[in-house]
This record gives structure tokens, sequence and C-alpha cells, in this order.
């Protein structure tokens, strides 16, 4: 066992990290303008809660998860996503019974045991929200478009909304036979993996990427036909409220998502610059699942985003530049020294970004790499200035020098100075 990150984990450098700080900082002002509040669980949970809220005949909770027992025995897993999780909390703290609508947001790590490739880890990142307690179509149509704000104001361009319905327990399961009388005198001809779903879970081969298997699900009876006219009904204001809002859409009558308890809407966003990996956001609605795992019946929709994804095409733009000053400090000789450190100190407590450079080498060498650092404004108190107590305010974009007290500097004369050359 070397040291290394283990397969299908990856770790996240300074230089990415910026591109997640954005991420985060976008997203976490579009979901505050919409009245999401952010919600922590923890990061593993008992097994039976991923068993019964994603459910069993799911690929995750078949193959992909991370189970072990802990040292009294228990079964426990690194979760696969968020809803459960989610759910879970919401049941057990009673937010139900503060009445209303929850808006709910997470962001945080998922574990899953898949084949990684590119923009597909073990370890991956989602940011998601969960709506608790509503059936309005408005429901649906607000978390689409809170979606399509984040994705948007990301700068994602090539974006295709698809939208499908799956109906209600009932559609699906008068379809689900629909479904098995026409794929079974095929079965022969599916991929393996859709051969083995055809008796646990046949709509999920709707989903198949494999070729063959594709095309003969083109010809296959379509969910959207087996809908009971409350689904139809719920599908069509799910739809004219998107057009209200100006919301581009492709119906796509084989998307079913993995999850047992999913009804009406399902949807997904994809970028289509990303090829194979796509899907940055899926979602839907899920009126069962709170109930299923033991809380009143709740209606409830939610989506979750991909972030390794949105890193990936973040990264190919650069980033707007950062808004506050960037000082370095530059100090040679020991009075010198102790006054840098003193002064980086005050000047943080001011709102600046200070860095001071411990080499100790010439002042050249120093002020090249604030330059490398991408620092605005170099600071330097050499031997003269230590013993008058000044500084020297070099600007590295115009070269511009002045000689001003360390007193005067924090003052906030000073102030705008720096932030109008940030
Ligand atoms: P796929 O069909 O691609 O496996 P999924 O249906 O398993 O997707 P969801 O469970 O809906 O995906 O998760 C929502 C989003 O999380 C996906 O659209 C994708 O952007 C991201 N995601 C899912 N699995 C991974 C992974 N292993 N690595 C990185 N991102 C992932
Ligand atoms: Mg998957």
């Amino acid at each position: 066992m070397g040291l290394q990150a283990p397969r299908g984990t990856r770790d996240i450098l300074p230089a990415e990290r910026v591109y997640w700080q954005y991420l985060e900082t976008t997203a976490r002002q579009i979901l505050d303008r919409a009245a999401y509040h952010e919600i922590c669980t923890p990061i593993f949970e008992y097994t039976p809660l991923f068993e019964r809220g994603i459910g069993e005949a799911t690929d995750i909770v078949s193959k992909e998860m991370y189970t072990f027992n802990d040292r009294a025995q228990r079964s426990l897993t690194l979760r696969p996503e968020g809803t459960a999780g989610v759910v879970r909390a919401y049941i057990e703290h009673g937010l139900h019974s503060q009445g209303g609508v929850q808006r709910l947001w997470y962001l945080g790590p998922m574990f899953r045991y898949e084949r990684p490739q590119a923009g597909r880890y073990r370890q991956f990142h989602q940011l998601g929200v969960e709506v608790l307690g509503s059936a309005d179509p408005r429901a649906d149509a607000e978390v689409i478009a809170v979606a399509l704000d984040i994705l948007q104001a990301l700068g994602l361009k090539e974006l295709t909304l698809m939208l499908n319905s799956v109906g209600d327990r009932e559609d699906r399961s008068a379809y689900r036979q629909a479904l098995l009388d026409y794929l079974t005198p095929y079965k022969a001809d599916l991929d393996p993996d859709s051969q083995e779903r055809l008796d646990r879970n046949p709509l999920r081969i709707l989903d198949s990427k494999d070729p063959r298997t594709q095309a003969i699900v083109k010809e296959a009876p379509r969910l959207l036909d087996y809908l009971s006219p409350r689904s139809r009904n719920h599908f069509e204001q799910v739809q004219s409220l998107l057009q209200d809002l100006g919301i581009n859409y492709q119906i796509h009558p084989a998307l079913v998502r993995g999850l047992d308890y999913y009804t009406h809407t399902a949807f997904e966003f994809q970028d289509l610059s990303l090829g194979n990996e796509g899907t940055v956001c899926g979602g839907g609605r899920y009126d069962h699942l709170v109930e299923e795992l033991g809380g009143p019946a709740t209606p409830a929709i939610g989506w979750a985003m991909g972030l390794e994804r949105l890193i990936l095409l973040l990264r190919e733009r650069p980033l707007p530049p950062r808004t506050a000053p960037y000082l370095y400090m530059v100090t040679r000789g020991e009075a010198a020294e102790r006054q840098g450190l003193i002064l980086a100190q005050q000047l943080r407590h001011q709102g600046y970004t200070v860095e001071v450079d411990l080499s100790g080498s010439a002042f050249g060498k120093q002020v090249k790499r604030a330059d490398r650092v991408g620092a605005t404004v170099c600071l330097v108190i050499g031997e003269s200035e230590a013993t008058d107590h000044t500084v020297q305010v070099k600007w590295l974009t115009s070269g511009e020098q002045v000689l001003v007290s360390q007193r005067e500097l924090l003052s906030e004369n000073w102030r705008s100075r720096f932030f109008a050359s940030a």
C-alpha cells in the first residue's frame, strides 16, 4: 500500500480550491435569496436508512455502498447521497411540526463504489436541495428554476433540461407490466445488467447506456401514456409554470432515475460540453419517502448537483479577480522583521489580506515572490524605515512607490486607496 490517495478519491489543492469557493459562494447567495436554509447531516448513517430510503433494487444499494461494521458491530454506511439523511433528520427533529414548507439545502461529500473515470469518483461532492411539505407544482417549478439560476450563474451555457413524469405508484405498476410484456421476448438481446434488472427493477432498463438495449427500449411503451388523469394534470401544470418562467425543457420519456420512491416530476440538467458524464444535476419528486421512513405523509421534491463536473467546466475559465487588497510584507533586519509582523497583524484586523515573507532573503527576491503570489501591493520595511517607523508602499501593477508612516498606513485614507487598487 503506497502513500497515495485511495482509488477514486482526489485531493483538492489550493489552486483548484478557489474554484470550489467561488462555486459555494455563488450557490449560497442564490439559495439564500430563494429562502432555502442549510442543513448538515452526518457523513455516515445506519445502513438500513439507505436500504429503505434508496431502495434495495437500485444500483446504489446493490453495488455502490461503502458499508462496514463499527466496533460494536453496528452496520454503518458512508452516505451515497443526501436525501435519505435529510429526510431522517426531518423526521427525527420533528421539522414537520413547525408546519408549512421546509426548504433545505446541503453540500458535502458522498461515497459510491463506482469505476472511477473523468467526472466519476468514489468520493465526490453534491450540492442538493429538498423542499418538504408541498405537493404544489409550483414547488417543482421553483426547485428547477433555482437549479438553473445556479448553473447559469456559474457560466454554464450548453444546458439542456430533460423533463419527465414517472407518475404515481399505481401508474407505474400498470406500466411495469406493459414494459415487462414488451421486453421479455428481447431478454437475450439486452445487456447483462438490464437482463438482471428485468425481474428486479425493469424501469431502470430505460436508463441503460448500452446501444443495443437503447434500440430495443426506443420502441417500448411509454410511461407517459400510463399516467392517471391526476398525474397528467400535475405534469401539465409543471410544464406550464416552466413556460411562464421562460425555462426551456425537453420531454424525455425514458428518464426514470434510480430511486424507488420517486413520483411525478423527474428531471436532469445536462451540459453538452461534458460528453458522456454530462449530467450535472438530477432531481425529482418523492411524495412517499418521508412516510416510508416512518414520518407523516409529506410530499417533497429535491435535486442534487455533482460538483466535480461543475468544477471541470469552471476551471476552463478565469475566475473573477479578487476584490480585497492583498498586501505582501517585505522586511530585512531584526527590527524591521518585528515591526513587519506587528503591522501585518494590525492590517489584517482592518480587513486586508497580508502575507509576511519569512525567507530573510534579499529585497529583490522577496518582491519577485510578491508578484508571483498575485499580491497587489508590497510593503517594504528596511533598516532606515524601521528606525523611522515608516514603510515603503509599492504598487506592483504600476510600480508607483510612496514612503509613509506605519501609523498613517492604518488610516481610513489609506484604506480607500488600497481598496481602489485591489
Ligand atoms: P449516473 O447515471 O451518472 O450514475 P446518478 O443517477 O447515479 O448518475 P444521482 O444519484 O442523481 O446520479 O446524483 C446526482 C448527480 O451527482 C449526478 O448527476 C452527477 O452529476 C453526480 N454524481 C453521481 N455519481 C457521481 C460520482 N460517482 N462521481 C461524481 N459525480 C457523481
Ligand atoms: Mg450512478
